[in-house]
């Protein structure tokens, strides 16, 4: 069955392409059909016979060079430095003969690819390779060097796996019948957020996380959530206590692709190393290793927000902004041609922040929604992001007037970046030193402005970037830290961890916590348990570990907590994104929220839109056809 219908497919893009495109080869790559060709003439062509097939076929497909008809990768090279104006800052250059493709990452990538798209024409026209252009990280990065090198050596990996993916995902379905979703994490509690979705064919994941600070994992061990059998698993975000677990598929032999942003994916490695390095020094070891992270991302299949990619032969899959941190998506799924459409919004913030628009709303229809109800209740609600804004940069002036230091412990992702934009924008004078994982994931943002808001966007066109301004400055290790502190002068510390749990922000709480001339600020979250939630309530002497011995630690600076900058929607931004949907959803499920808050929030949104809503409990299989 399987190859009948491959090889109908294939038969159907030779016999729509002339004869002199001299077709040597036809795979997928993943949903996608690449054609190699041994025809300069072809490859370098208008490629409207292309465009044809891809409107008749309503598939994507690639031209790329067949290996015999390339240049020699050496006067590829000289020719591509040649061509391409030095004010692009070309950074690297990296030839993959497997798929005929030549990576060029440079600083200023619409140099490389030129008016419109001229100076690749040229590239291509003269080296017979397909070039694909990247952007560079204004700020280096190890983290996307090492990653864009795995990928490029996995090659041969990834061709063979690729087409493989690709005859699964166009092997013909079975009339879809049934639908289901299994709660697996995240029903009625906050943490390992998981979900399988199931129909006679197919068996997707969506998400896969830890739940910081316990033992408990999704519920994997389902016998029809065999990790092996899964289709395919889709990432919203890199977020722990969404993306956590993923590593473990992959080390217990799933070999599904993973879908996500190229962001996601990028963040998603920085995150889980942090979670094994932090698991393994706390004593209680991670589930996976290093490996686990590998064989993830030798398997990742990264799309932009907004492009529908078949993922099962009856699942169509889009990603779209989620407003809630780098790259962080939405997940919308057409199941069986249209039969029944979901909407998961994993983490949702329908409010402009300083770093992000609101969550799209253009998704096609969604007969299903699961929602998020962080912050559920009607009470609810949060202050006016000006306000929160304003009051941030109110008390880095009054702290920097004394002399003193501001300490802004801060979780890495997305809210270090926000506070940066904010300081930022009010233009301080002020050294801002980012100290913990902070620094990569601020590089990691410099790679993917298109994954940022408009506004941050419109700067960075015209050459101002937050992330790149030199008030912000790294911290790269303890003897860094000591000499900024040595030195005295005032000076703000963004710092992980968010809660003051553990990282360097501790080190800093200790030095600067006696002084009254400093202060603290709390701008997210603050769990119950935590030293950062002692602090902020009120605590005047917190105990304190030091060289195996506790003391108490005076609390003498000044402690604030600026409320209203998080990254969840808070109740009537919920309300309001439900309502913006294009049709409204016959059924709304509610999941990731203390139990309370979810059984409420499927109450009221039952109430006022007049659908059936509920909050499933862990371990609950949901019909949805
Ligand atoms: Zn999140």
């Amino acid at each position: 069955m399987v190859e009948i219908l491959t090889a109908d497919l294939f038969e159907k893009v030779k016999a729509g392409l002339p004869a002199e495109a001299s077709i040597s080869e036809i795979r997928f790559e993943g949903s996608e059909i690449v054609v190699y060709t041994k025809s300069r003439e072809f490859f370098t062509g208008d490629s409207s016979q292309v465009r044809e097939l891809v409107g008749q076929l309503k598939k994507r497909i690639h031209l790329r060079p067949d290996p015999s008809i390339t240049e020699d990768i050496e006067t590829a090279e000289k020719r591509i430095r040649e061509i391409i104006p030095a004010e692009a800052d070309i950074r690297d250059i990296t030839f993959q003969p497997e798929f005929g493709i030549v990576n060029i990452e440079a600083i200023k990538p619409g140099l490389v690819i030129g008016k419109g798209g001229e100076t690749l024409r040229e590239i291509k026209g003269s080296t017979f390779w397909s070039p694909v252009v990247r952007r560079a990280p204004a700020i280096k990065s190890d983290v996307v060097r090492t990653l864009r090198e795995l990928i490029y050596k996995e090659a041969d990996f990834r061709r063979v796996w690729l087409d493989k993916v690709g005859k699964r995902i166009h092997s013909g379905w079975k009339p879809t019948e049934w639908a289901t979703l299994t709660a697996l994490g995240a029903f009625r509690e906050v943490g390992r957020s998981c979900l399988l979705i199931r129909t006679p064919e197919s068996k997707v994941l969506l998400d896969c996380g830890v739940k910081p600070g316990s033992n408990e994992y999704p519920y994997l061990s389902l016998p029809e959530a065999d990790i092996t059998k899964l289709d395919a698993v889709v990432l919203s975000h890199s977020h722990l206590d969404h993306a956590g677990m993923i590593p473990f598929l992959y080390e217990m032999g799933c070999d599904a692709p993973l879908y996500c942003t190229m962001p996601t994916r990028d963040l998603l490695v920085l995150m889980c190393m942090d979670y094994i390095e932090i698991a393994n020094r706390e004593g209680r070891p991670a589930p996976y290793t290093t490996k686990g992270i590998k064989e993830a991302v030798k398997r990742c299949i990264t799309l932009d927000w907004d492009q529908v990619t078949d993922i099962t032969p009856d699942m169509r899959l889009t990603l779209l902004n989620d407003g809630h941190i780098l790259g962080g998506s939405l997940i919308h799924l057409n199941i069986g041609d249209g039969l029944t459409n979901l909407l998961y919004t994993a983490d949702l913030k329908f409010d402009r922040t300083a770093l992000f628009d609101p969550a799209s709303t253009m998704f096609s229809r969604a007969e299903t929604i699961i929602t998020e109800s962080t912050y559920g209740l009607p009470t609810d609600i949060q202050p006016r992001r000006w306000e929160a804004e304003t009051a941030l940069v109110d008390i880095v002036k009054k702290t920097v007037a004394r002399g003193g230091f501001c300490l802004i412990p801060s979780f890495a992702v997305e809210r270090s970046q926000d506070v940066q934009v904010i300081l930022a924008r009010a233009k301080l004078d002020v050294p801002v030193w980012l100290d913990g994982m902070v620094w990569d994931v601020s590089a990691i943002n410099t790679a993917y402005p298109e994954f940022l808001g408009h506004e941050v966007q419109r700067d960075v066109m015209k050459g101002w970037n937050p992330f790149t301004l030199p008030m912000f400055k790294h911290i790269g290790g303890q003897e860094e830290r000591k000499k900024v502190l040595e030195a005295g002068e005032p000076a703000v510390i963004i710092s992980t961890s968010g809660m003051l749990t553990g990282g360097p922000a501790i080190w800093w709480l200790r030095q600067l916590a006696e002084n009254k001339k400093n202060s603290l600020v709390f701008v997210g979250y603050q769990a119950e348990g935590t030293m950062g939630r002692k602090i902020a309530k009120g605590w005047k002497e917190v105990p304190m570990e030091e060289n195996g011995r506790t003391r108490g630690l005076p609390i003498n600076l000044e402690v604030a907590t600026v409320d209203g900058l998080s990254g969840h929607s808070d109740y009537k931004q919920l309300l309001n994104f439900i309502s913006r949907a294009h049709s409204r959803p016959q059924r709304i499920i509610v999941n990731h929220g203390e139990a309370s808050k979810c059984i409420e929030f499927a109450r009221n949104a039952s109430r006022i839109f007049k659908v059936d809503s509920f909050a499933p409990e862990l371990l609950e299989t949901i019909r949805l056809l």
